[in-house]
């Protein structure tokens, strides 16, 4: 196999993964959003996100202009992270879960 093609392969396979976990990712937080009510660590993230410059309202939806997610949403996934590290000081642990 040429090199060129394997680069292609492992460029793919990663960003296949990738896809996935974000798929996985946006399941899981509307599960969460429509069936759970908002833990405290998830009210402090989005406490976090309606006073930051990236929030972006669009047709009514807070919108992060860094990820591209739904703000509410996105603060319910455990494993999402705040690509400019705003989230960084909540700690989930010493939240309930
Ligand atoms: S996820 Fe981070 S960058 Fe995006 S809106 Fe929330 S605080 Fe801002």
């Amino acid at each position: 196999m040429p090199i060129k093609c394997k680069v292609q392969t492992w460029t793919f396979k990663m960003y296949s993964r990738k896809m996935v976990k974000k798929l996985k990712h946006i399941i899981v937080g509307w599960w969460k959003h429509i069936f759970q009510p908002m833990p405290i660590w998830a009210k402090k993230r989005l406490e976090k996100c309606d006073n930051c410059i990236y929030q972006d309202n669009i047709l009514g939806q807070k919108i992060c202009s860094k990820c591209g997610c739904v703000c509410r949403v996105k603060v319910l996934v455990e494993e999402e992270i705040c690509y400019d590290g705003r989230w960084d000081d909540i700690k989930i642990n010493e939240y309930d879960k």
